[in-house]
């Protein structure tokens, strides 16, 4: 048995801040104690001034896969070693299913290729992109293989949308065995016609890729969402990259009437907007994603909306892409594939954030590791300092720095998107169950040593019996 002591820090929790030494078992958390009061240690970690916080929990990202027939810069061994590199611990990624393809076959496939690769630990979501009645007859396996999340496309007709019809029939399935389903809310018909005649004007440039996916379209897509899943007997709902104050709107409507409905935003709708889109086409498709960056009167709504919690998350929904595989010679924005490289920054973007006062730091902790780890069914072991808990710590040194330039990561990408910014605070120190992974931005411990996490329908963020007319 291996006692480690982390002394002298502030812990921080989605509860508040504490002054207290936090003791380490082997691989879990064993104890808070009064500073200074624990004599008897294997290893002493001197945290002094910093902030001892639980290992982030990132809930979106797609790592190796193919987005548009362009596959993602970052695998499963790189992108979950940037992960760590930026404080986070747990990714849960997604699992696509396509048309025609079998769920249960591609959860196979994702985890076969996940296995040993991961440097943290991980866990999937499924994305049913062919609602019918081989997938809805899987739903039970995806349960049982610990994956009890889903995830319905609104948008992107021909690919992975669903019609209202599907989306009733997976809400229902979904309501009654207790899977949360997560929504892509964009309305892919509308999206679609808005480009067809852009395209037919030869609209072709990077601004026309926000133009043709307006607010409204979100909005629409997020209301409609709301009211199918109330007609399916209201499984719980989670809105994934909420990008404008019109889907603020609805979640809040929905969240004042007592709905289980959740949602996140992600680090690039609160740092960037539109603008980026007007550089020269090489940069700009960098900031190509779904749904597009929005203006700046969007983005100080959902800093409102985090604070005030209508929105519960900050996920990465990182999609990397390299400049190079952006075919350079075909410049319609509509054949980019969509995806921003973020997760490495999120945890950094976010801690700046409520080093500024933006965030108190203990929501600064419930948004980017403890919400995330209940509404996906992680909690207690992940997205929590209390004892019991696995050992996953990260070490935030407020009086550092962090640089967001190309030059200063490990993502896989030959650029960054938040270049411009100089961030408050620097990750010091990161611990996957009680291993030591990253010291001073360097790689100090196992590569490949990242466990499938084998989760329950989440979530602690209600409780279900609670709600009128849901029990
Ligand atoms: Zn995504």
């Amino acid at each position: 048995m291996t006692t480690t002591v982390i002394r002298g820090g502030t812990l921080l929790t989605a509860a508040g801040t504490h002054e207290a030494d936090l003791v380490v078992r082997d691989d879990l958390v064993d104890s808070w104690r009064a500073p200074g009061t624990v004599l008897d240690a294997d290893e002493v970690v001197d945290a002094t001034g910093m902030h001892v916080a639980p290992g982030f929990v990132d809930v979106h990202t797609h790592l190796e896969t193919v987005v548009a027939g362009v596959s993602t810069a970052d695998d499963f061994v790189s992108g979950t070693r940037a992960a760590a590199f930026g404080g986070t611990t747990t990714v849960v990624d997604f699992v696509r299913q396509g048309p025609g393809e079998d769920l249960l076959e591609r959860l196979d496939d994702a985890s076969g290729r996940a296995r040993g690769r991961c440097a943290i630990d991980y866990g999937f979501h499924q994305i049913v992109g062919d609602v019918g009645e081989s997938s809805l007859s899987q739903f039970k396996q995806l349960l049982a293989a610990g994956v009890p999340s889903i995830k319905l496309f609104m948008a992107f007709p021909g690919d992975l949308y669903s019609d209202d019809t599907q989306l009733l029939t997976a809400m229902e399935r979904a309501a009654e065995l207790g899977v949360t389903v997560m929504v892509h809310a964009e309305n892919g018909l509308a999206m679609e016609f808005l480009r067809q005649r852009a395209r037919q004007r030869g609209q072709l440039s990077l601004p026309w890729h926000a133009k043709t996916a307006p607010p409204s379209v979100e909005g629409e897509a997020t209301r409609r969402a709301i009211f199918l899943a109330e007609l399916a007997g209201m499984p719980t709902l989670y809105f994934v990259h909420v990008s404008s104050a019109e889907a603020l709107d609805a979640i809040a409507d929905a969240r004042r009437r007592g709905l289980p409905v959740y949602a996140e935003t992600c680090p690039h709708y609160l740092y960037l907007d539109t603008a980026e889109l007007d550089r020269p086409w090489a940069e700009g498709a960098d900031f190509v994603c779904a749904p597009p960056l929005r203006t700046r009167e969007h983005r100080d709504r959902l800093w409102w909306a985090l604070a005030a919690n209508d929105l519960s998350v900050v996920s990465s929904d990182h999609c990397p892409f390299c400049r190079s595989t952006l075919t350079p010679d075909r410049r319609d924005f509509s054949t980019l594939p969509g995806g921003i490289a973020g997760i490495e920054f999120r945890v950094p973007l976010i801690y700046d954030a409520a080093l500024r006062g933006r965030l108190t730091l203990p929501r600064f902790v419930d948004v980017t590791a403890t919400s995330p780890a209940r509404a996906f069914g992680l909690d207690p072991e992940k997205g929590s300092l209390m004892p019991g808990s696995h050992a996953d710590i990260t070490i935030l040194d407020p009086r550092g720095v962090t640089r967001t330039g190309a030059a200063d990561h490990h993502m896989r990408v030959d650029h960054a998107v938040f270049e411009s910014l100089t961030l408050r605070g620097r990750v010091h120190a990161v611990y996957l169950r009680g291993q030591r992974l990253v010291q001073d931005g360097r790689w100090v411990g196992p590569e490949r040593d990242g466990r499938f996490v084998h989760r329950r329908p989440g979530s602690a963020l209600y409780d279900r019996r609670s709600l009128p007319g849901l029990a």
